[in-house]
Formats: C-alpha cells, structure tokens, sequence
C-alpha cells in the first residue's frame, strides 16, 4: 500500500521520530504550526476516523495516551496543548492514515480557521 504514513513507520521515509513502541509511531510535523507540533499514529493503517471500529478501541485509547506522554515530555502539558485529528476534504485531511495533531507552545485561537 502506497501511503506515507506507513512508510515513515516503517522507516521506509525518514522522518523525526520522538516516540515508538509495538502499536504507535510519534514524530515531528514537517511544517510545524506550532513550537511543539508532533503527529501520532497507529502502526495500522487506518484511512481516516471513519474507518475506527470497536475492534480499535485500546488502539485509539493509547493514541491520546501517547499524544499526553510528549505534550508532558514538551512541557505543554498544564499550560495546554490542542489534539486535532482532521477527517476528510473540509477538514483540510491531506495524508489518509490517522494522525493525531499534538500542538502546543503557543496560544490557539477558537473557533478554528
Ligand atoms: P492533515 O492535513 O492530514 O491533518 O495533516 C497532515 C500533516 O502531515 C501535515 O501537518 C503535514 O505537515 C504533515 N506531513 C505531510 N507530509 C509529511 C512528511 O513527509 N513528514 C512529516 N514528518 N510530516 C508530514
Ligand atoms: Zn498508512
């Protein structure tokens, strides 16, 4: 399957990785929004939030427990951060794997642009 995020965890494309182990890759955004903007993904392929089943459940459980881990590792922790995850076209989704956006160091405006 030709998709970059499986390939970043699969080493195939380099990439800043900060955090990995069995299930879940986190690395450094190529175009950082913020001081601190890391993307965290399940090594399985999963297309967008639509495509999340109840067999995904602890999957996408640790995903916000490893989206915690760095924003506490980065300090951001009690100052506050924003986890995004963008699901198709309006959203502005431009890679198809699941990706939680881990951003912080900075103050978020809301609503959102
Ligand atoms: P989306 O728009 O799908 O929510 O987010 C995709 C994110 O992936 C964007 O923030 C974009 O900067 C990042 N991105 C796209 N290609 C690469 C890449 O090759 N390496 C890394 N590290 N990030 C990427
Ligand atoms: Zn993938």
């Amino acid at each position: 399957m030709d998709c970059l995020f499986c390939r970043i965890a699969n080493k195939e494309i380099p990439a800043r990785i900060v955090y990995e182990d069995d299930l879940m890759v986190a690395f450094e955004d190529v175009n950082p929004q913020a001081p601190v903007h890391v993307l965290v993904i399940p090594k399985k392929h999963i297309a967008t939030s639509l495509e999340i089943t109840e067999v995904d459940n602890a999957l996408i459980g640790l995903m916000f427990q490893t989206a915690n881990k760095i924003a506490r590792e980065r300090g951001v922790a009690g100052s506050g951060f924003r986890m995004v995850m963008n699901c198709n076209k309006d959203a502005g989704q431009s890679v198809f794997h699941i990706h939680l956006h881990v951003l912080g160091g900075r103050l978020f405006q809301w609503p959102p642009g």
